[in-house]
């Protein structure tokens, strides 16, 4: 049975890159039944919402989608996409791999890391109280009165971790590992300092991690992680994330397999599942038949893995791999030269895909 999956083009280049994609896609043979939606700035200019009903509605009746970048213009008044669809659909867990392919520069010899990153709580959960007003003076009472003043001319973020939350994002890393052949998960925190919020997270992860035998658990304080992934990443396997510090590593793990261009992603919730790319809709290029649609291609790898098709996803995944190791159809941003006379567009690198698939 075909599956059937929300089809978002996005904006700017995200288009041309889901075009590339749905292709590449159709191409392993797996049937899919694609119900396409609209999100961004183009349905903005024509109905005044950038994310309309009938694109929630789809996702959560599917469960399923798959998504191009989508602008958020400064100032423009209208919130992220992207951080609505976490919000409605409660997508907990973002998964990033961070894979290096070989034919792509990097300082690096070997990267092959997963990042599940918590996506709905800590600095990130929009607790704030500005500097100067009533609220933020009564919080600063409060917590003069518990002996923790703080400077009158103080903004103040609040860092909620909850139990809940942790075992969901700690249970998805192990549950991630143990689906795909991963031997080790890492829990990061600072809980050496933040006791109550990281220390809990810590604290939870070791609990979770009794109720699995055969994948491996260590934890890491986050500055000793980030020193160790850039000196011996070889170490790293899956590492689990609260929201801030899994948002920094995530973009850490993008730059050492080789850019934006080749990094996808998951937002997994309990409902609904969305993929898409690390990076933004790139909107200077848009038109041009020139981004590289990689990381888009391997976020549908992630989709099909997730819905269970995973000779598709293995033989999609080699493709992708064995263009870009050849690399003479390649885009603009994998050759050695950005201005590379031989770099190939966007449709073309899904072209030499397809060939390579059907070789
Ligand atoms: P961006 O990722 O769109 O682009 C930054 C630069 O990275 C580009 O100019 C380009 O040089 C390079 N790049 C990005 N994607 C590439 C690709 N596929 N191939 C080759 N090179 C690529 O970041 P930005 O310019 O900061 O953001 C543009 C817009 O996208 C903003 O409105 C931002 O809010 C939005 N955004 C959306 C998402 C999303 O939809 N998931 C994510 C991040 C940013």
């Amino acid at each position: 049975m075909a599956h059937r999956v929300t089809f978002i083009p996005g904006d700017g280049t995200g288009p041309e890159l889901a075009e590339a994609t749905r292709r590449v896609l159709e191409a392993t043979g797996v049937e899919f039944e694609w119900d396409e939606k609209p999100a961004g700035e183009d349905v903005y200019a024509e109905e005044g919402n950038p994310f309309p009903d009938r694109t929630l509605e789809s996702i959560k009746r599917n469960g399923v989608g798959i998504k191009g970048p989508t602008t958020t213009p400064v100032g423009s008044g209208f919130r992220s996409i992207n951080v609505q669809l976490r919000k409605e659909l409660d997508l907990y867990a973002c998964i990033r791999p961070c894979k290096l392919y070989q034919g792509v520069r990097s300082r690096f010899d070997r990267v092959d890391i997963v990042i599940v990153r918590e996506n709905t709580e800590d600095l990130y959960a929009g607790i704030e109280f500005e500097r100067g007003t009533q609220e933020n003076q009564a919080l600063r009472r409060f917590l003069a009165a518990h002996d923790a003043p703080v400077r009158d001319d103080a903004g103040i973020s609040i860092k909620p971790i909850s139990t809940f939350g942790t075992n969901r994002i700690v249970e998805a890393a192990f549950e991630y590992a143990a689906r795909n052949g991963r031997r080790k998960v890492t829990a990061a925190h600072k809980a050496n300092i933040m006791k109550f919020s990281d220390g809990l997270f810590l604290e939870v992860s070791r609990k979770v991690a009794e109720d699995y035998d055969d994948v491996e658990f260590e934890d890491r304080i986050i500055d000793n992680l980030c020193n160790q992934l850039v000196s011996r990443p070889e170490e790293y396997d899956v590492i689990v994330l609260p929201n801030l510090y899994g948002d920094i590593v995530s973009d850490l793990g993008a730059g050492m397999i080789g850019g934006l261009g080749l990094a996808p992603g998951g937002n997994i919730g309990t409902e609904a599942a969305m993929f898409e790319a690390t990076h933004g809709s790139a909107p200077k290029y848009k038109g041009q038949n020139k981004v590289n649609p990689t990381a888009l291609m391997l976020s549908g790898v992630l989709m099909l893995r997730h819905l269970g098709e995973r000779d598709a996803a293995n033989r999609l995944e080699g493709a992708i791999a064995a263009v870009i190791e050849k690399g003479d159809k390649v885009t603009y941003d994998l050759k050695p030269s950005r201005d590379d006379p031989t770099a190939v567009g966007t449709s073309q690198f899904a072209d030499a895909v397809i060939e390579e698939m059907n070789d």
